[in-house]
């Protein structure tokens, strides 16, 4: 489940993890009161105004209506209501939103951290995650922060650095220190980043999160270490143990149709192809999926209908294909165990004539308990559907009916 900026902040401070102070606002009335409480507690009157959106780029992305940046700068209280109405309500487009502005609902009004001191400023990019190959935690760190770390990536490789956690240690202090040294610090900086190191790994731990990204972690010019940025996404299976984390959750930013799945007991994804599938298990789905790709055609979705394929969930998961204007054809690939394959096929039935007239060709292909029994029920229905025994057979028809 991936988080609002201000809400991953709330959650790396409440593990002692130094961070940019804000205070966020859905409505414009709200900006003054909100910067008021935040110069009491930070001292500062110069704020970010930060549109809060799950897309990264924001500091370059340019608001619709406005031509506003998503992040931008607020020399003063007198500055700040223009600087919100700027954002707030708007569409951002940023280089993550996929060519569609993202409606902002909400802006942090945050405490300026870039403020002039005895020293310099720098920027760092540092990432927590599990590093599926070493089958660990891993923290990514760079000294070129504030900046796409894609492009790092590409172009200066030897610029980003991997430390790798022991889960039966967890984070020692000499990782912290290494991570310090290869950032170029010294002295109280030094100091400061080998304490956030740590206390940022433990957030990530105690927080069941699968993902943080700090860009820019900032060195402020009297030496503080701070997280600027915050993206995080949280393990959706950990939720049942976190209910506060569980109602950060925003299904505005969700695919709607992946909200009603899910609400519906469905496992379903959203993909960019012409057939739709509906499978049971996700080995079979995904092997279904390659079934399509190799007949020509290509997944318009993944979805597991689970054990219970009957005629309710057969038709909710209907709805849920049909939505998808890209759809072409329906295959349902369906391996009766422990659900028998006629209770499937009278499922499939039910629910194609609860549709009324079904708009593209559908081929199902039901194996296992009672697969015969299955078939002949499909073929004596009388309806339009193409019944199938082998999946290679199922390839055939998908490709005969896109051609
Ligand atoms: P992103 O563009 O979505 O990654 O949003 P960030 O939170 O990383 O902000 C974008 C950029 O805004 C940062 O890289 C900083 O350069 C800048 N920025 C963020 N906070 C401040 C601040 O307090 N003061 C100033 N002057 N710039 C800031
Ligand atoms: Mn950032």
């Amino acid at each position: 489940m991936n988080l609002h900026e201000y809400q991953g902040k709330s959650i790396l401070k409440s593990f002692g993890v130094a961070i940019q102070e804000g205070k966020v606002i859905d409505k414009v009335e709200n900006a003054l009161s909100a910067a008021k409480e935040l110069s009491a507690e930070t001292g500062t009157e110069w704020y970010v105004v930060k549109a809060q959106i799950h897309a990264g780029g924001r500091g370059k992305g340019i608001v619709a209506e406005t031509g506003s940046h998503g992040v931008v700068l607020a020399k003063g209280i007198d500055q700040l209501e223009e600087k919100v109405k700027g954002i707030l309500g708007g569409h951002l487009e940023t280089a993550q939103t996929n060519g569609v502005g993202k409606k902002v609902n909400k802006v942090l009004i945050a405490q300026d951290v870039y403020y002039p001191g005895e020293s310099e400023t720098s920027e760092f990019y540092m990432s927590v995650l599990l590093d599926r190959e070493a089958g660990r935690n891993t923290i990514v760190y760079s000294t070129e922060g504030g900046m796409d770390i894609e492009h790092v990536a590409e172009h200066t490789p030897h610029l980003i650095h991997k430390e790798i956690i022991d889960p039966r240690v967890g984070i020692q202090g000499f990782q912290a220190r290494k991570i310090a040294f290869n950032l170029g610090l010294s002295g109280q900086a030094f100091k400061e980043m080998t304490k956030f190191v740590v206390q940022l790994y433990s957030a990530y731990e105690g927080c069941d999160a699968s993902m943080f990204e700090i860009n820019p972690v900032l060195k402020t010019s009297d030496n503080k270490i701070i997280a600027v940025d915050a993206k995080v996404t949280l393990d959706g299976n950990s939720l049942f143990r976190h209910s506060d984390y569980a109602a950060m959750r925003d299904k505005t930013e969700e695919d709607p149709t992946e909200v009603e799945a899910d609400e519906a007991g469905l496992n379903f994804v959203k993909l960019d192809g012409n057939v739709g599938c509906m499978v049971n298990g996700a080995g079979l789905a995904m092997a279904t999926m390659d079934i399509i790709k190799l007949s020509g055609g290509n997944p318009a979705n993944f979805l597991d209908v689970g054990g219970t394929a009957d005629a309710e969930r057969v038709a909710k998961a209907f709805n849920i294909i049909l939505k998808d204007p890209n759809v072409k054809a329906i295959l349902i690939n369906i391996f009766g165990g422990i659900v028998r394959c006629d209770r499937v096929a009278q499922g499939v039935v039910d629910a194609y004539k609860s549709i009324g007239t079904f708009p593209v060709p559908l081929i199902v292909r039901l194996q296992g308990t009672n697969a015969v029994e299955a078939k002949k029920l499909i073929d004596d229905s009388g309806l339009d559907v193409q019944s199938v025994v082998l999946l290679q057979e199922a390839a055939d028809k998908v490709k005969e009916v896109l051609a």
